[in-house]
């Protein structure tokens, strides 16, 4: 339950006063609500945080004033003008004194009851605004403020600027705000004190009165310490949900799966290289995994060619030195047919039987597939997401490896999970992509990860060139000679996202513009083809009788062809970073030296040609991928956010990364030390849960 001093800022911002059904309607546009929040809340209205301010402090005489600036002025009200009868342009004139001169106060379209009321002749009154010069005359036009002397303290010196939105006054959504703000309960403080004072950090409440209701213009600043205050708040709130989640997670029972090697030993024999030093550790941590009795949730990540199928191969042999039967899945038909084939001889030669399951096995052959299945006689099924239709029944499902596991949903992972009885089946996801590692904390924290950071040996680098589109020529001169040479090329087309039809046209239309050159040496793959189809192309390619493959991006993930070692990539400006580093992946897998083109089509702004020439230099994925986030934003990196939902309320501060990082720290040790939230800083630590509405974390764990 959420304690009860929260309560207020969980109502309706209709419970302020000022704030009506027309301007919640207002607010909902204005402010960025959480998912599945559709009524603004008074919490909604403090994260919406002030962009700036505008400073009323000058409070010159109307000699004095400057014209241009914004300046609050006291002046006696002398005579109302209005325009003449008939003319509505003219505007509607109050002149205004003080000992040193004359100032007007400028109206138009105005009504004349309001300005009247707001503004008797003879009264002292506050005018706060713009300063102009017309003609002769100091002029304001529509004061921001007019107070009268008793009514001072409502006209704000500092006024914090929001984001609004038409029709939202700022004067409205300011008095709203500092209600709000100063209205907060006083809740018992749940960061450390020494750390607020090493930082110099105000208490929550004297952070939101700072931003909300400043008295220092640099205050509202993201760097400043009210700002930085708040954002690490909510930072250390995803991070102690996310502790929790995997603290949950592990308390999950799993089972205790222990190999006695023997099969693992016919593998390394089979193989005709040793492991690097990379896969052994990330081996030694899933093996650990795996024996404890609670459910593994590791995410092993490592660049493309790293060598992440046979640590997942690995992996599901200690599921069958155990008795049980793995599950390898792939998001694609023809990467689950790739891994069937690749991991087949070695298979054979270590005694472990394989099965096939996607959606092309059908009748007969599926049929018989899911009789071996369910009869234990098959260890290991590789497949696709037909690995978990209803009807795919296994005698003893241990072990479950994704790869690619991003291109999966949660549910489609709980689904093959399912598929392993009550004991709960350990999982090892699998992913090409680096994440980058803030984006590793904020939505993978609750997964264990193992990195392949070390090439297998005798890779060689990738010579990655730019060329511009209108070299094409000359590029095809290139491939001649190498075809002369015995290399296979890879002809990637990009994806255009608005039409499959034209995406398609434009990779037929290159491939047969190369077939006039190489003939029937030229070969095309599309999503669009069926299976078969594309099995066809895909083994022509791979037998070295087709020496060019054109293709959409259908190859983009896991294909593997050791001499293919020129890939070119047309239109290169239209891809992803990490689109591009995946597919150059798909060369530099042989003895041959190899080769990058990417092709670009002019004119490349400054960022689309930063961007290639970052491909260009580096070859490091985890380096690429960072810079793909900055480039793009966490949400699109991960592709699978909701749109338009905020990443974050607050926390978006430069600093970002080193406060995430404190943060995760700090949860981590909160938790090992105070599992279940129970010491007066675990208590403390609720409210802040609830206040950022990690309210599913905290039921995670008993209510103590
Ligand atoms: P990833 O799936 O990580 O992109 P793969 O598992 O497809 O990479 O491995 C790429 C290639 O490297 C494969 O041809 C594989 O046989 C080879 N390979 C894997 N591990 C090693 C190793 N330790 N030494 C040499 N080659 C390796
Ligand atoms: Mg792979």
């Amino acid at each position: 339950m959420r304690p009860d001093p929260l309560n207020p800022l969980f109502a309706s911002a209709e419970s302020l006063t000022g704030i009506g059904p027309r301007l919640i309607v207002l607010l909902r546009k204005a402010l960025a609500l959480p998912p599945g929040v559709t009524e603004p809340r008074v919490v909604d209205l403090l994260w919406h945080l002030p962009a700036g301010v505008i400073d009323r402090r000058a409070e010159p005489s109307v000699a004095e004033a400057l014209p241009g600036t914004i300046a609050t002025l006291k002046v006696r009200v002398l005579k109302h003008r209005g325009p003449p009868r008939g003319n509505t342009k003219a505007p509607y004139k109050v002149s205004t004194e003080d000992d040193t001169g004359r100032l007007d106060l400028v109206f138009f379209h105005a009504e004349r009851r309001f300005i009247e009321a707001q503004l008797p002749e003879g009264e002292i009154r506050y005018v706060s605004g713009r300063v102009e010069r017309y003609g002769d005359t100091l002029q304001m036009a529509h004061p921001d403020y007019i107070v009268a002397p008793e009514r001072r303290g409502d006209l704000p010196m500092l006024e914090p600027v929001y984001g609004l939105t038409a029709g939202l006054s700022s004067k409205v959504l300011g008095k709203a705000m500092r209600q709000a703000a100063t209205g907060v309960a006083v809740l018992n403080e749940w960061q450390e004190v020494d750390w607020l004072a090493q930082r110099a950090w105000p208490s929550f409440n004297e952070a939101l009165r700072r931003l909300h209701t400043p008295t220092d213009a640099a205050d509202i600043s993201a760097a400043a310490p009210p700002r930085q205050r708040l954002a690490y708040d909510e930072l250390l709130a995803g991070q102690l949900a996310l502790g929790l989640v995997r603290q949950g997670a592990r308390q999950r029972p799993g089972r205790s799966t222990v190999g006695d090697g023997r099969i693992r030993t016919r593998i390394k024999a089979a193989l005709p290289f040793s492991l690097t030093n990379s896969q052994i550790s990330a081996l030694v941590e899933i093996e650990a995994d795996m024996a404890a009795t609670t459910r593994m949730q590791r995410l092993l990540q490592g660049d493309v060619g790293s060598g992440k199928t046979l640590v997942a191969l690995m992996a599901m042999a200690i599921a069958v030195e155990a008795g049980g039967q793995a599950a390898l899945m792939a998001p694609t038909e023809v990467l689950a047919r790739q891994h069937a084939e690749t991991i087949l001889p070695i298979c054979a030669a270590a005694g472990l039987r394989v099965g096939l399951l996607t959606g092309r096995e059908k009748g007969r052959s599926r049929a018989a597939v899911l009789t071996r299945l369910v009869e234990g006689e098959i260890d290991i099924l590789v497949g696709t997401h037909a690995l978990f239709q209803p009807d795919v029944v296994y005698r003893d499902l241990a072990f479950v490896v994704i790869d690619e596991q991003h291109r999966f949903g949660v549910h489609q992972r709980m689904a093959l999970q399912a598929k392993g009885g009550t004991e709960g089946v350990n999982v090892l996801a699998m992913t090409a992509t680096p994440i980058p590692r803030t984006l590793l904390m904020t939505h993978y924290g609750d997964l264990d990860v193992s990195r392949l950071t070390e090439k297998p040996a005798g890779r060689k680098p990738i010579t990655t060139t730019l060329v511009s589109t209108e070299r094409i020529a000359e590029v095809i001169e290139g491939l001649k000679r190498a075809l002369g040479q015995g290399a296979q090329i890879y002809w990637v087309c990009p994806l255009i996202e608005t039409s499959d039809v034209s995406d398609l046209a434009a990779a037929e239309e290159r491939a047969a513009h190369l077939a006039q050159t190489f003939g029937d040496k030229v070969g095309l793959i599309h999503g669009a083809m069926a299976g078969p189809a594309k099995d066809k192309v895909m083994e022509a390619f791979s037998t070295d009788e087709l020496k060019i493959l054109v293709a959409t991006t259908v190859i983009e993930v896991g294909v593997n062809v050791p001499n293919a070692s020129i890939m070119v990539i047309e239109h290169a400006e239209q891809f992803g970073l990490a689109q591009l580093h995946q597919l150059r992946g798909r060369v530099g897998r042989g003895s041959r030296q190899s080769f990058c083109i990417l092709l670009w089509r002019g004119p490349l702004g400054e960022a689309a040609r930063a961007r290639l020439e970052m491909m260009r230099d580096t070859e490091d994925g985890f380096l690429i991928a960072e810079k793909d986030l900055e480039l793009r934003g966490g949400g699109e990196v991960m592709g699978a956010r909701q749109s338009g939902a905020p990443e974050f309320r607050v926390a978006e501060v430069p600093g970002f990364e080193e406060l995430l990082a404190a943060a995760r720290d700090d949860a981590r040790l909160v938790l090992n030390a105070d599992p279940n939230l129970t010491s007066p800083r675990g208590e403390a630590l609720r409210a802040l849960l609830y206040l950022f509405e990690q309210d599913e974390a905290v039921r995670l764990f008993r209510a103590a």
